[in-house]
């Protein structure tokens, strides 16, 4: 359906209103459902704006590629803009939202602001501070959903204003907003009103008086948590120096160079923007059998060149492919096939039903706000005393835990294994090819993401699934707050997921998947040449192969690149034994039966339950390394006594993919009684400079 703009003559005639139209998850002009909105009240006056919001480039982690995606789709929607119009393009104002609007709307007499709505938890209080500022200019603000197939509020609401924790709630919840159909998408514009002349436009002179205020302070002072990602150095950072308008006052868009990123740190081969993944998603439509008989436990995560699933994440986060159109398109397909009498697959494993897993992790972010992120306060999440937990301060408005963005070494061992975990040196090829792809390529497949996570958490590691989603924040193209919090407490079996005894195998998940080994050969080259009987555990090789093949099994891979001849660590542990050992303390920890808003998590009292002992222990910033020393925290757990036994193999390679066919609703809460109600999930503006002034 088109949208209903078509340059009438008020707008020739400057009688309609003058629109701000404000980007941020929706970098497309197809299936826009805010855009559409904005263009249909024929404005006069039509700004495309984006605010290049410091609290994205110092408070939220995210390395070369995905940087690099974000400014691609940025890249694409303005050009295609322009192609609409020639004195169109995005106008990135370098400035925190809430610290310019008000002087935006005032000077370019903005009349109606229109944005797509955003139900994460610092977009909310984001938005909550700007539409105070816009109405009480007298600016009209319209917010129209469009990031999810159902808006994620009314999902909400439609589940009794509870989260939605399992697949049969979201689908239910969403029968009653729209019948369970979401809509059909919207064509793009097909012509733009012109912005403000040059001159009217013109920011420049907030520059000198403006600077140091804006909440960026050019961010140099301030936290930081991609400083590592500045290659270039922090010197060269100057995306909040050269102006608002950016150095050439063109309101252009941030280069990686300015952001103090190297260009060549970026090695993902996948392309941000409109047009490549629209691109993508039509090679995918154009093969239906892949379409219709889509399963996705079925899909291999050992595949590449293609890989195996649509690669779709990415553009679904940055919203440069609609997901409405993405779902009618398979739609079509699908029934295509069903008339055809061709075998279709079904929901939640086919396509469908992955959009579905979306909305469903959505919603329950919109419901439980930060809370949904961190185990603290997370009254949907189990809490298990994992290694390495996050280090929480009072939040200022309501007085509620929240993460500071730290955690505390309490057990080197553990923290080691997250190191080698993280750097992909394990010495388990399976684990460490995932993360090697992870950090070079920006995203893995869904099962790789289950095997890595599970190792990390209850099936080796015994870390925070925290740390994990840390990581992953980092790393991913895809990172989407809801879906990475959602899906590492899924993994970890803390909400969603109560199977902790199913544990995957680092070795026979991947055997299962590629018994030849070729993905490890790719992202663990220094194995290329080992038989394929050992590719999966090299240690067991003779030595004298070993040499032949020309790389020694020896060590932890720490400065591997600096010995003469290749090498590769042994692994780390002996997985069997871990394996037990996380039974034991995830079979404790649920017989304890805490959830992270009770009393007694955020107290601290759950040390006692667990028997646990505090000794000292430093703060660490996952990606800055250490901070503060610190001196409380436990490092003993309970030796095993009534370990329950899994009946599993430790192979759990045929599971492959739990998350995708089974239901999981919340089991019914044990033992604990509730001492104190818990405070509203409020976090307000105030809440992130406490974090911010905590790091110091
Ligand atoms: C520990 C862990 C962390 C994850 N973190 C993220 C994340 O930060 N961002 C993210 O988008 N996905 C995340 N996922 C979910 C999933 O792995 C990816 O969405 C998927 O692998 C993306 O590949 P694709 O586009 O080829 O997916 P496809 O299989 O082709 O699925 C199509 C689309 O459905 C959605 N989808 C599929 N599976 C899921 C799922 N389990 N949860 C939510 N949405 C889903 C995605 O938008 C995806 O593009 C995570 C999964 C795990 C296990």
């Amino acid at each position: 359906m088109p949208p209903k703009f078509k340059s009438p003559k008020k707008q020739a005639q400057g009688q309609g209103p003058r629109v701000l139209y404000w980007f941020r998850t929706d970098l497309r002009l197809h299936d826009s459902p805010a855009l559409a909105h904005a263009l249909s009240l024929s404005p006069s006056v039509f700004i495309p704006l984006w605010c290049w919001d410091p609290h994205y480039v110092y408070r939220q982690r995210g390395a070369a590629n995905r940087w690099n995606f974000l400014v691609s789709c940025m890249r694409d929607v303005s050009e295609s803009l322009t192609a609409l119009n020639p004195k169109q393009k995005i106008h990135v104002v370098r400035r925190a939202p809430g610290k310019v609007m008000a002087e935006l709307l005032r000077r370019w007499k903005v009349d109606v602001l229109v944005f797509e709505r955003d139900t994460d938890a610092y977009a909310r209080m984001r938005d909550e501070e700007v539409v105070g500022i816009a109405e009480g200019l007298g600016v009209k603000v319209v917010s129209v959903s469009g990031r999810t197939l159902f808006d994620s509020d009314e999902v909400v609401k439609a589940n009794g204003g509870k989260p939605t924790m399992s697949m049969n709630q979201l689908v239910n919840a969403s029968k009653k907003i729209g019948n369970g159909v979401p809509n059909r998408p919207l064509d793009r514009p097909t012509c733009l009103p012109d912005p403000l002349s040059a001159a009217e436009m013109d920011l420049g002179d907030l520059d000198p008086n403006d600077r140091k205020n804006d909440g960026s302070g050019g961010g140099k002072k301030e936290m930081d948590y991609n400083l590592p990602q500045r290659t270039l150095g922090k010197a060269k950072n100057t995306q909040y120096e050269t102006g608002i308008m950016g150095p050439k006052r063109d309101f252009g868009i941030p280069t990686l160079e300015e952001m103090g990123i190297d260009p060549a740190d970026v090695t993902s081969p996948h392309k941000g923007g409109e047009i490549a993944g629209l691109a993508t998603l039509k090679s995918m439509i154009e093969n239906p059998e892949y379409i219709g008989t889509f399963e996705k436990p079925k899909t291999a995560p050992t595949d590449f060149e293609p890989q195996s699933t649509t690669l779709l994440s990415a553009h679904m986060h940055f919203g440069s492919v609609s997901v409405r159109k993405f779902w009618w398109d398979v739609q079509d397909v699908l029934e295509k096939r069903r008339k055809q009498n061709k075998p279709i697959s079904g929901e939640p494993v086919n396509l469908p039903g992955q959009l579905l897993f979306r909305d469903m992790y959505f919603a329950a972010h919109a419901k439980l706000g930060f809370q949904f992120g961190q185990a603290l306060g997370n009254s949907v999440a189990r809490f298990i005393p994992w290694h390495l937990q996050s280090n929480y301060v009072k939040g200022e408005r309501d007085g509620s835990l929240i993460s500071d963005g730290t955690y505390v070494v309490d057990d080197p061992q553990a923290e080691e294994y997250f190191r080698r975990w993280k750097e992909g040196r394990t010495g388990f090829p399976w684990i460490d090819s995932l993360m090697r792809q992870l950090k070079l390529e920006g995203w893995i497949h869904h099962l790789g993401r289950h095997a890595v996570a599970c190792f990390l958490t209850r099936g080796g590691c015994y870390v925070s699934w925290e740390r994990g989603a840390e990581v992953f924040e980092e790393w991913l193209i895809d990172h989407e707050v809801a879906c990475n919090a959602g899906n590492w407490m899924w993994l970890s079996c803390t909400a969603f997921f109560s199977q902790f005894y199913r544990m995957y195998s680092p070795v026979a998940f991947g055997k299962k998947w590629d018994p030849e080994g070729n993905f490890v050969r790719k992202y663990v080259p220094e194995l290329a040449k080992f038989d394929k009987k050992y590719i999966y555990e090299p240690h067991k090789a003779p030595i004298a192969d070993q040499k032949a093949w020309g790389c020694v099994i020896q060590g932890d891979g720490a400065n591997a690149e600096e010995k003469r001849s290749k090498v590769y660590p042994k692994p780390m542990f002996d997985f069997n034994e871990r394996r037990q050992f996380c039974l034991d303390r995830m079979k404790e920890a649920y017989d304890v039966g805490l959830y992270g808003d009770d009393e007694r998590v955020l107290s601290g009292e759950w040390k006692k339950l667990f028997d646990l002992e505090d000794k000292g222990g430093e703060r660490k910033e996952e990606t800055n390394g250490h901070l503060l020393p610190r001196g409380t925290k436990r490092t003993k757990a309970k030796a095993p006594d009534d370990a329950e036994r899994s009946d599993d193999t430790g192979e759990f390679a045929d599971q492959g993919d739990e998350s995708q066919g089974e239901e999981n609703d919340k089991p019914p809460r044990k033992v604990v009684k509730q001492t104190k109600t818990r405070k509203g999930a409020q976090k307000t503006l105030d809440t992130i400079v406490t974090r911010t002034r905590a790091m110091k």
